[in-house]
């Protein structure tokens, strides 16, 4: 899906449409609840030993074989070009892939 890069929004904060600059909020990077060092940790405190992944640490649950959500939702930031201030979108569209792009170009 492909974004231009700015559009004419209503903002609240000036109270009337302005011109708005948009940018994709990236989700970022997930970490695991703990990281290799603090699983070694654990164990030598005696936790997450014995049979079975109690939960957590070591094994991972099983990847089902077909993916129920292919897309995700947009999470778009729109930024005034006057007061230059920024909010969210109210709702997100799905889509597999966010391009924010300038309009025309390819
Ligand atoms: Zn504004």
């Amino acid at each position: 899906m492909r974004i231009p890069k700015k559009t004419n929004r209503y903002c609240p904060y000036c109270k009337k449409h302005q011109e708005h600059k948009i940018s994709n909020v990236s989700g970022g990077h997930k970490r695991g609840t703990l990281k290799r060092g603090s699983i070694q940790r654990a164990k030598k405190r005696g936790l997450g030993i014995g049979m079975g992944n109690k939960g957590r640490w070591g094994s991972k649950p099983t990847t089902p074989k077909r993916k129920t959500k292919t897309t995700k939702k947009t999470n778009l930031t729109y930024k005034c070009k006057e007061c230059g201030k920024t909010h969210y979108q109210k709702k997100g569209v799905r889509a597999g892939k966010i391009e924010v792009k300038q309009k025309g170009k390819p």
